[in-house]
């Protein structure tokens, strides 16, 4: 059984999103961080989301918080608008991306710069300025 991945890759989740966050492999690239996140966000997987936030912003998450948000908010879709770096190669990056959102019925279109490291040879997020 294989449905959609709700980053809207047009993959299948398993083939998709799924493998990062399970734990079964780590994305090679911040941009396919990026998009297991969003999906992580869809999906409610608040413990994706913690261990793929950098240590010292992790420590500023509040669990139950963040569980609070992902059931508010319906994650409608994602668009990777630019990358810079983030590659395989890379230590850094950063992932420009437009989410579609439905808050409270309403929908938003989230626009965010976001900054991603390396962290132990995984990628994970830093913070990212919206607008
Ligand atoms: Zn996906």
């Amino acid at each position: 059984m294989s449905k959609p991945c709700p980053c809207t890759s047009k993959s299948t989740y398993d083939r998709c999103c799924q493998p990062f966050i399970d734990g079964k492999k780590s994305p090679e690239t911040a941009a396919l961080l990026m998009r297991s996140r969003f999906t992580a966000y869809a999906l409610g997987k608040v413990d994706y989301l913690l261990r793929t936030t950098e240590a010292t912003e992790r420590a500023k998450l509040d669990r139950e918080e963040l569980t609070g948000y992902c059931k508010s908010v319906r994650c409608v879709s994602l668009k990777i608008i630019s990358t810079e770096k983030g590659g395989p190669a890379d230590d850094l990056g950063t992932v420009k991306f437009h989410a579609s959102l439905q808050v409270n019925g309403k929908r938003q279109l989230h626009v965010e710069l976001s900054r991603f490291v390396r962290e132990n040879g995984a990628w994970v997020y830093v913070d990212g300025d919206s607008n």
